[in-house]
């Protein structure tokens, strides 16, 4: 069996499209006002500035205002601190997004803390992330909103399904957990005190790796017919390599993501929906 691949290039284009639309009908309803996402990049790290550059060229690809601040490597946790304060103050700034990681002197748990909820685009503050694992509306992560509608794009079942999650960051794997529980799967994350992995994983009609660790599910690790989704992004001397054995567990599973071109394209994509649905919850 050679599985479907799920193509989240072309999953990504339609959210876009989509929040283009949505931000089309917002500029017209609210009477030309333009929702806006500020960026704020903190030092000189060359993949972050690539990430951000992506996002800014995306949010006016849309039709959002792009406001973007890049502080130095040294700048003091106090002055991030400050500038997070204006954002939250800022009425032209409906989502506010701070690219980790940061520079060592800065304490990150304190900066997403002072984070407004109702602009915190990446889902990461205290307050929806309760939200979200009492299952009620917030500003969701972007990486699992995208796995989300990545399963839906390729029809997997979430409702009724044994779902393994492989990771418990705040950032992909416990956000994905509640989501998926949100959607009425069974689910159960594994992480790196989990003793049989494989066991685990074999049962999974959905499985998603969130590991970082090149080529770690094998197909012994896939339920035949599974959808797999790989998060993984790992830089080896083979290039990116996700978290899955591409290859192999094409062999056994039903629908698989690539990568790249799997979940990668999907984060910044809801990224640009979390900050047109920041625009129109935000009070007239
Ligand atoms: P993270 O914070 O490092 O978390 C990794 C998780 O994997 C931890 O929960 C860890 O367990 C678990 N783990 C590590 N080794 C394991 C093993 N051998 N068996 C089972 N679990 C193991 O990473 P993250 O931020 O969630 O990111 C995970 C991967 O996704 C990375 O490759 C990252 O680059 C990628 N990523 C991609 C996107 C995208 O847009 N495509 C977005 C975000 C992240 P413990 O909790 O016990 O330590």
């Amino acid at each position: 069996m050679s599985a479907r691949v799920i193509d989240g290039t072309a999953v990504a284009a339609g959210v876009r499209e989509r929040v283009a639309e949505g931000v089309r009908e917002f500029v017209e309803a609210r009477g030309g006002d333009v929702p806006g996402l500020a960026t704020v990049l903190v030092g000189d790290d060359p993949a972050s500035q690539v990430y951000v550059a992506s996002k800014r060229r995306q949010t006016e690809e849309v039709g959002m205002r792009s406001i973007h601040h890049g502080l130095g490597t040294a700048t003091p946790q106090d002055e991030l601190l400050e500038l997070i304060a204006s954002l939250n103050d800022d009425e032209t700034v409906d989502g506010i997004l701070v690219q980790l990681p940061l520079p060592e002197q800065i304490d990150q748990d304190a900066v997403i803390a002072a984070i407004d909820p109702a602009k915190d685009v990446d889902g990461l503050t205290a307050a929806n992330a309760g939200l979200l694992a009492q299952g009620r509306p917030g500003l969701v992560p972007c990486t699992p909103r995208g796995v989300l509608e990545l399963l839906r794009h390729a029809g997997t079942e979430i409702d009724g399904a044994e779902a393994v999650v492989l990771g418990r960051s705040i950032l992909v794997g416990r956000p994905l957990a509640a989501l998926l529980l949100g959607a009425d799967a069974t689910v159960t994350v594994c992480h790196s005190h989990t003793r049989d992995l494989t066991a685990v994983c074999s049962r999974a009609d959905i499985l998603v790796a969130a590991v970082g660790s090149p080529r770690l599910v094998g197909a012994e690790m896939i339920k035949p017919g599974a959808t797999v989704i790989d998060v993984g992004t790992n830089r080896t001397d083979d290039g990116l390599v996700g978290d899955v054995d591409f290859e192999p567990a094409s062999e056994v599973a039903d629908a698989i993501t690539p990568v790249p071109g799997g979940v990668g394209p999907m984060t910044i994509a809801m990224l640009l929906a979390n900050t047109l649905q920041a625009a129109s919850e935000r009070p007239l």
